[in-house]
C-alpha cells in the first residue's frame, strides 16, 4: 500500500457552463425536468472522466444549486413557508423555490438568504431553523450519486457537509434559541445518513467541517468533540475535512477526535510541521498541497519536498489532494485557445490540478525518476517565471518600494478640505447624485460587442459611446441632479474594464467559476507587476464634463476591489499587488484632476472581501487595504473631492477602518435596512460626508417621494444634515431608463422637499 490520491470536489457547472444554461432554461419553462436531468448526468459523467486516475473520486459534490442547500434538503430542513409535506421527499421545484423564491411549479414565496461561503466568492443558502426543528432523510441525491459513480466502476468517497458546520451556518427563524440544543437530534439524522452510506458499501466519507478554521467559542469546540465521538462509531471511516485557513487553536481538539483521517489545507493552513507534530501517525493525513482556489500551476518539486517527510511519517496513510474543493477553480485550461503558450504553461485549472495530484502521488510512491519529465517542466516554468520580463517590471517594484509615509495622506484634514470643496463646488444641502452606471441598453452592449469583435472601428465606437454619454448628461440635466456621472457605457464590468487597460492582467475565455446557483464569474488573472500604460477613463470623463456646467464625477474601481475580484499572483504578496494597482490608479486620479475633474469616485464594493477568517490577522489586512485605497486617492489637492462607494451591510467591525480611508464622501447601500445601518456611523461619530442609499436598485419598483423623504429624515436623526448626500443604493446598470427616470425624479423631489424643510 502506498500514498493515495483523491479530490475534495470538482466544478459542476460544466466546461462550457452547460449546467447553467440547462438550469436557466428549466426555470424559464423552456425545458422539463427530464432534460435537466440529462444534462446533469452528462455533467457528472464528464466530471468523473476529468478525475480518472485518482484513487478516490468525490461523489455527491454535484449540485443543482448549492451544496449547503443540498445538505438542508437531505436533512429535511425546508422552511415552513414552502409548504413541504413532512412525509414526502423534497422535490426539485421546492428545492429551487428555497433558492430562488420561484420554480416552474409551486407557489412563489421569498427565498432563503444567501451569503458568502467563508472567504470565497461562492455564496450558499443559509439554512433556516426553528426551536422545534425536526430532521429526517428527505433526499436520496447523495446516495444516488454514489450509486451512479459505482455503476461506472469508480471508487468513490462521498462528500458531506458536517453537522457542526451546517448548524453553525444556520440561522434561527422566529424566537431566538440556542442552536446547539438541536445538535443531538441533528446527530441522529447524520447517523442515519452514515449508516445508509455504509450499507451501500462506502468505506470512507469526506465530512467537511470548515468551521474548524474559525475562532470558535468553547461551546462550539465542545460540539465538535461531542459530534465526532458519536459519528466515529459508524460503520465507515471519516475523513474530517478542513480548508481555507489554519486550524491553529483547534488543532489540539481535532487531533484528539476519534476520526480515521484528517484533511488539511497546506496552502492556506498551518505549516505541515505543526500538523505532523499534532496528528497521530497511525491515522490518515490528507494533505491539500495543490491550491484549489487559484489558477497557477503547482511547483511540483517544492510540493514533493514538502510531502516527502510526511510520507516517511504517515506511509500509506498519506493522502494527497487539492487544498479545498476545486469548485473555486475554472474547469479546464485546455479550452483556452486564445491565451499564448507561455502564459498557458503557467496555469492549471481544475482538470489540470487533478493531474498534478496524480503526478505528485506517483512521485511519492515510485520516486522522483517516475515523474522526471514533469518535474523538469515544472522547474523550467518556475525558473522562467522568476526572470520573465512579462512578469517583472523593475520600475513598478521600485516605485512600490519608494512609497513614503505621507504619500497616502491628503494635504489637509477633512474639515479644511470640506471648506475648500464647498467653496469650489457650491452644492446645495442634501446634494443629489448617482453611483455611476446608467442603464446598459442593448444598443450599448451591441457597441461594445462589435468593437471587441473588430467589426466597429475605433472612431465609430467612440462616437457611439459619446452619444450615450450625451444622453446620460441630458437626462441628468432634465432631472435636476446636482453631481453628474458619465454613465459607464464603455464598461462591461467594473473590474474587467480596468484589467483590460492595465498591464499585468490576462483574460480567459472559459475561466468561469460558480458564484451562486447558475451564476458564474470570470475573474481576470493578475500574472505580473501591474502598471498603467496610458490613461483609462480621462477622455470619457472629459467629454462628459464638456457637456455641462454641473460637476461630473470621475469613476474608478478601487485597488482592493480590483485585487479581490481577480485571481491574484502566488509569486507576489496581495499587499504588493494592491499597492501596484493603487499606484496605477493614483496616476489616473492625477490625470483626471489635471483634466479639471473636481470629484473622483473610487469604488470599493469588495473592500472587506479579502479579510482573513481569523481575528488575529484582520488588523494587518485592513491596514494595507486602507493604505492601498488612500494611495490611489491622496494625490489630489484639497479642493478635489474624493468619493468612495461600498455596497454591503457589515460595517460593524470595520467602521474605524472606513473612517481611516478618509474619503470626503462615502456612498453606501442602506435602503433595505431602513437606515439602521447608519447606527454604526452615528455611534462612531463618522467624521466625513455620507450618502446613504435611499432606494433599492435591485428592484424595478419606483419608490415614492414620501418614502425617500422618510429615509433621509432617519439619516438626519443620526448624522449632521450638512454632511448627508442623497443617492440610490448602487449603480443603475441593471435597470431600464423608464424606471431610472421615474425613481430619480422622485429622489430629486425628496431632496428638494427636505431643503425647504431644513
Ligand atoms: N460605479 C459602479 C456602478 O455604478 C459601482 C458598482 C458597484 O458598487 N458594484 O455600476
Ligand atoms: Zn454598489
Amino acid at each position: 500500500m502506498m500514498a493515495l490520491s483523491h479530490n475534495l470536489g470538482f466544478p459542476r457547472i460544466g466546461n462550457r457552463r452547460q449546467l447553467k444554461f440547462a438550469l436557466e432554461s428549466y426555470w424559464k419553462g423552456q425545458s422539463d425536468a427530464g432534460e435537466l436531468d440529462t444534462i446533469a448526468r452528462q455533467t457528472r459523467k464528464a466530471v468523473r472522466q476529468y478525475q480518472q486516475g485518482l484513487d478516490l473520486q468525490p461523489a455527491g459534490d454535484f449540485s443543482f444549486y448549492d451544496q449547503v442547500l443540498d445538505t438542508s434538503a437531505l436533512l429535511g430542513v425546508i422552511p415552513a413557508r414552502f409548504g413541504q409535506d413532512d412525509k414526502e421527499p423534497v422535490s426539485l421545484d421546492t428545492y429551487f423555490r428555497v433558492a430562488r423564491g420561484r420554480a416552474p411549479t409551486g407557489e412563489d414565496t421569498f427565498a432563503s438568504e444567501m451569503t458568502k461561503w467563508f472567504d470565497t466568492n461562492y455564496h450558499y443558502l443559509v439554512p433556516e431553523i426553528t426551536a422545534d426543528q425536526a430532521f429526517r432523510l428527505a433526499s436520496t441525491k447523495l446516495f444516488d450519486e454514489v450509486q451512479e459513480a459505482r455503476e461506472e466502476g469508480i471508487a468513490v468517497k462521498p462528500v458531506l457537509l458536517g453537522p457542526v458546520t451546517w448548524l453553525y451556518l444556520a440561522k434561527v427563524k422566529g424566537e431566538e434559541f440556542d442552536r446547539l440544543s438541536l445538535l443531538p437530534r441533528l446527530l441522529d439524522a447524520y447517523r442515519q445518513i452514515l449508516a445508509k452510506l455504509a450499507a451501500q458499501g462506502v468505506e470512507w466519507l469526506q465530512i467537511d467541517e470548515p468551521l474548524l478554521v474559525l475562532d470558535l467559542a468553547p461551546e462550539w469546540q465542545q460540539a465538535v468533540t461531542q459530534a465526532y465521538a458519536e459519528l466515529a462509531q459508524a460503520e465507515l471511516k471519516l475523513l474530517l475535512t478542513t480548508y481555507f485557513a489554519p486550524l491553529a487553536d483547534n488543532l489540539a481538539l481535532v487531533s484528539a477526535l476519534p476520526v480515521a483521517g484528517l484533511h488539511v489545507d497546506a496552502v492556506l493552513g498551518d505549516s505541515l510541521d505543526t500538523i505532523a507534530a499534532a496528528w497521530p501517525q497511525g491515522k490518515v493525513l490528507s494533505v491539500g498541497i495543490v491550491n484549489g482556489r487559484n489558477v497557477w500551476a503547482n511547483d511540483l518539486r517544492a510540493s514533493l519536498n514538502k510531502l516527502k517527510p510526511l510520507a516517511e511519517r504517515y506511509g500509506d496513510k498519506l493522502w494527497i489532494a487539492p487544498s479545498c474543493s476545486l469548485l473555486h477553480s475554472p474547469v479546464d485550461l485546455d479550452s483556452e485557445d486564445q491565451l499564448d503558450q507561455e502564459l498557458t504553461s503557467w496555469l492549471a485549472f481544475a482538470a489540470q490540478k487533478v493531474q498534478e495530484v496524480i503526478i505528485l502521488t506517483r512521485g511519492i510512491n515510485q520516486g522522483e525518476q517516475a515523474i522526471a519529465a514533469e518535474l523538469a517542466a515544472s522547474d523550467a516554468r518556475v525558473a522562467s517565471r522568476q526572470t520573465s520580463r512579462r512578469i517583472h517590471n523593475e520600475a513598478v517594484k521600485a516605485r512600490v518600494a519608494a512609497i513614503k509615509a505621507g504619500d497616502d495622506r491628503r494635504g489637509a484634514p477633512y474639515a479644511e478640505r470640506a471648506r475648500a470643496q464647498a467653496a469650489r463646488l457650491q452644492l446645495p444641502l442634501f446634494p443629489t447624485t448617482t453611483i455611476g452606471s446608467f442603464p446598459q441598453t442593448a444598443d450599448i452592449r451591441g457597441l461594445r460587442r462589435d468593437h471587441k469583435a473588430g467589426s466597429l472601428d475605433e472612431q465609430a465606437y467612440e462616437a457611439g459611446i459619446q452619444q450615450h454619454i450625451r444622453q446620460a448628461i441630458d437626462e441628468q440635466q432634465a432631472l435636476g441632479l446636482d453631481v453628474f456621472v458619465h454613465g459607464e457605457a464603455e464598461r462591461n464590468d467594473m473590474v474587467e474594464y480596468f484589467g483590460e487597460l492595465l498591464e499585468g492582467f490576462a483574460f480567459t475565455r472559459f475561466g468561469w467559476v460558480q458564484s451562486y446557483g447558475s451564476r458564474c464569474v470570470k475573474p481576470p488573472i493578475i500574472f505580473g507587476d501591474v502598471w498603467r500604460a496610458k490613461p483609462m477613463t480621462v477622455s470619457w470623463t472629459r467629454y462628459a464634463q464638456s457637456l455641462t456646467d454641473k460637476p461630473v464625477k470621475g469613476m474608478l474601481t478601487g485597488p482592493v476591489t480590483i485585487l479581490s475580484w481577480s485571481f491574484p499572483r502566488e509569486d507576489e504578496s496581495d499587499l504588493n499587488s494592491a499597492y501596484q494597482i493603487a499606484l496605477a490608479l493614483r496616476d489616473e486620479v492625477a490625470d483626471l484632476e489635471a483634466a479639471g475633474v473636481g470629484i473622483i469616485q473610487i469604488d470599493e464594493p469588495a473592500f472587506r472581501e479579502l479579510m482573513p477568517l481569523r481575528k488575529a490577522p484582520q488588523a494587518a489586512y485592513l491596514a494595507w487595504a486602507e493604505k492601498a485605497f488612500r494611495l490611489s486617492a491622496a494625490v489630489v489637492e484639497n479642493t478635489t473631492q474624493i468619493h468612495t462607494h461600498m455596497c454591503y451591510s457589515e460595517f460593524n467591525e470595520i467602521i474605524e477602518s472606513i473612517a481611516r480611508l478618509d474619503a470626503d464622501v462615502i456612498t453606501i447601500e442602506t435602503s433595505r435596512s431602513d437606515m439602521e445601518l447608519l447606527d454604526v456611523f452615528r455611534d462612531f461619530a463618522y467624521p466625513n460626508e455620507i450618502g446613504p442609499g435611499v432606494y433599492d436598485i435591485h428592484s424595478p419598483r419606483i419608490p415614492s417621494v414620501q418614502e425617500m423623504v422618510k429615509l433621509i429624515e432617519k439619516a438626519v436623526e443620526r448624522l449632521p444634515k450638512e454632511r448627508i448626500w442623497v443617492n440610490p443604493d448602487c449603480g443603475l446598470k441593471t435597470r431600464n431608463w423608464e424606471e431610472t427616470r421615474a425613481a430619480l425624479a422622485n429622489m430629486v423631489a425628496a431632496s428638494e422637499a427636505l431643503r425647504r424643510a431644513y
